[in-house]
């Protein structure tokens, strides 16, 4: 497997610019990254200018930077049961899709959403149809790609039949793809500290999702043990992921080709640097 096409990165960050991020991943020897396109802590923010998507894709095409996934902000829940937050998060949701289409970003990954104890299964339902509303109507090329998650608190997505089970129901299924997060998966207790283990968990996810819906990998260490229910992010090889696993991933031909963003806990940026030459030295 040539070095050349290793599609490796991390989340970087556009303050001072959205075309910051990208610059910020060039330095990095990133291949991709992974941006939030407006505050991850806000609901709004105002459209963007011309001005402003035209040097953020003219920063790309100079860039060695292929592809660039959006994430979500984290207050989004389109499977709340109050229809207050419900309705909020589908407008903030659409919001975002519209600046991935501006930006032409072809993946925005969002977290599925919490029941809040409303119960799983009806909020797995409102899931799928707050997507078919949001994506109705969208006209750019734009996918929504659902996390798994570590199951934390009330938050679906922690079973791969979740994450199906949403886009089975849902008609946009072509807008629907999926976010593979390391630390999340082993939080929620699928087993990939073995080579047989990961053989299997990545066989279940062909099964039931199929690696042809898995369009982003989230690598990531855990801070907690196998199904602690937690997500706290560890830095590679200082967690409870042994890093061998990250090597298999590395090195899984069946992944080559689909982007990897570290999400792991860096005071700047630029720390990022040891995780990603790591990770590319680990590519046989
Ligand atoms: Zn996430
Ligand atoms: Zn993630």
């Amino acid at each position: 497997m040539g070095k050349k096409t290793i599609f490796l990165g991390a989340h970087t960050s556009i303050s001072g610019g959205l075309y910051k991020a990208i610059e910020e991943g060039e330095k990095l020897g990133c291949t991709t990254i992974q941006i939030f396109t407006k505050s991850s802590r806000s609901w709004h923010a105002s459209k963007l200018k011309e001005e402003n998507i035209l040097k953020f894709k003219e920063t790309q095409k100079k860039s060695n930077i292929k592809t660039i996934i959006a994430h979500t902000s984290y207050l989004i829940n389109i499977g709340s049961p109050n229809k207050d937050t419900e309705k909020k998060s589908i407008d903030a949701l659409k919001l975002e899709l519209e600046r991935c289409q501006d930006l032409e970003i072809p993946y925005l990954v969002l977290h599925p959403g919490a029941h809040l104890k409303s119960g799983e299964e009806k909020c797995l339902e409102q899931i799928s149809k707050n997507l078919d509303f949001v994506l109705k109507n969208a006209s750019g090329k734009t996918m929504i790609l659902l996390e798994t998650t570590a199951g934390q608190g009330t938050n679906v997505g922690y079973k791969f039949e979740h994450l199906k089970e949403i886009r089975d129901k849902a008609k946009e299924k072509k807008k629907i793809g999926t976010c593979l997060d390391t630390c999340h998966i082993f939080s929620a207790g699928y087993d990939i500290s073995t080579p047989t283990e990961y053989k299997k968990v990545i066989q279940t996810f062909d099964k039931i999702i199929g690696l042809k819906n898995l369009k982003a990998i989230h690598l990531n260490d855990s801070k907690t043990n196998l199904n602690s229910r937690k997500d706290q992010h560890e830095n590679i090889g200082k967690g409870y992921i042994p890093l061998k696993t990250f090597s298999l991933i590395m090195n899984d031909k069946r992944l080559k080709k689909i982007p990897k963003i570290l999400e792991t806990p860096v005071k700047k940026v630029d720390e990022h640097k040891v995780e990603i030459d790591l990770l590319k030295d680990m590519v046989k």
